[in-house]
């Protein structure tokens, strides 16, 4: 059959994998089945060039397998630019696990994932994202020695989120002496969307700062907590993307830049922990630059997380770790700098060079 005269939704069947929009040449991809624990796992490895692919493992209730499928390939890349722009000796990978955190994850469920990241041999290192916990990374590591994110007990690093709150609040520190000429936040208004691990201490960050902190968040006993501890104000208007702020932090959800909100955004600088910020990369970087919002890439402001795993397999060193996030500073403004001289996006600049570090080392290990 060929493909070439297939439209898109014929092209789907006859080429489920390599036929994805989100398939970025992807070294190997897994397809994990149970029928005793009822796992069902897909692993993306994007890319071991710079070394192994380390990414989080994220469960969810996916509504079908080609949901899965486009999540774990568009994650994967991620990390293989996350980890290259950081400068870590690491490639990219993730994993999803399809069902419901809360109901369908069983010890026996984890134990069987990592016999599938063990059979691998290190070529995936897992670690924690959406619907796990440190604790089953634990319970992971009773399988295989691939796996990071792991309790301090165990020798692990424990939660990474306040370190990845660390590298946004450096990332965001580098986009105010960009746009501003100094980074102090004392006396900005900066909103913090999702006030979960990485926002909560973002807003404790900001708000010692001096910063007008406001806090929105669909749950509201966390924002009376938040509230609470650190000063901050619940948003109150009904359209917090028309808020009359100067810096605006996703840290809930990916894809809050789009066209919608970016025509109605008043603020003058975006940085966030959420993934995936942007809807489209290349759309809306470029319509987000030519509003003149200052967009810090969030693959390389979020990076403070994976530095922190990646930490545990080095031999973790708290204070290493915490210079290296701080680190995010610099990269983020000499990006930002790249970006306007090269009149590129930000994103785009954080890219080439993720990719230009990438190919260095694939002409290096071929020689
Ligand atoms: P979390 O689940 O602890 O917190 C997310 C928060 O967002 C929750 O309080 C939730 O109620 C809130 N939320 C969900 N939907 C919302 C909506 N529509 N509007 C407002 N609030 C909403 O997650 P986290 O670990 O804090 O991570 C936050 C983001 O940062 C995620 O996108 C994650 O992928 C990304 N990230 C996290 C890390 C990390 O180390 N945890 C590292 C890199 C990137």
């Amino acid at each position: 059959m060929n493909a070439e005269i297939l439209n898109p939704n014929e092209l789907k069947k006859v080429a489920p994998v390599f036929g994805q929009l989100s398939f970025d040449n992807h070294e190997q991809i897994v397809f994990c089945n149970d029928k005793d624990t009822g796992l069902k796992a897909i692993i993306g490895i994007h890319n071991t060039v710079l070394g192994p692919a380390l990414g989080g493992t994220r469960m969810w209730a996916y509504n079908n397998e080609w949901e899965a499928l486009n999540d774990v390939l568009r994650l994967s890349r991620g990390m293989t630019f996350k980890s290259a722009v950081t400068g870590l000796n690491l490639g990219g990978g993730k994993a999803v696990i399809i069902g419901d955190a809360k109901t369908q994850k069983t010890p026996e469920l984890m134990r069987k994932f990592g016999e599938f990241v063990d059979s691998l041999s290190g070529k995936y290192i897992t670690a924690e994202d959406v619907g796990m916990t440190t604790a089953d990374m634990d319970t992971v590591r009773e399988v295989t020695k691939h796996v990071t994110g792991i309790s301090e007990r165990l020798g692990g690093s424990g939660n990474p989120s306040p370190v990845t709150a660390y590298g946004v609040y450096m990332g965001m520190k580098a986009a105010a002496k960009y746009k501003y000429g100094n980074d102090t936040l004392q006396g900005k208004k900066v909103l913090v969307q999702g006030i979960g691990h990485v926002g909560e201490t973002l807003v404790e960050y900001v708000a010692k700062e001096g910063a007008e902190v406001f806090i929105a968040d669909i749950n509201q006993a966390r924002l009376e907590e938040v509230r609470d501890k650190y000063g901050a104000i619940i948003y109150g208007g009904e359209d917090l993307y028309t808020a009359d702020i100067d810096i605006y932090a996703p840290c809930a959800l990916g894809a809050t830049l789009n066209d919608v909100t970016i025509s109605k955004l008043n603020a003058a600088i975006v940085a966030g922990a959420a993934n995936n910020q942007l809807e489209n990369e290349q759309i809306h970087g470029r319509m987000i630059r030519e509003k003149g919002i200052v967009y810090a890439p969030d693959f390389l402001i979020n990076a403070g997380g994976i530095i922190n795993v990646y930490a545990e397999i080095e031999g973790y060193d708290k204070a290493e770790t915490m210079k290296k996030t701080e680190n995010i500073y610099n990269t983020t403004l000499e990006i930002l700098n790249t970006a306007d001289r090269d009149e590129i996006t930000t994103h785009q600049a954080a890219l080439k060079v993720a990719q230009e570090r990438i190919e260095k080392r694939r002409k290096e290990n071929n020689q």
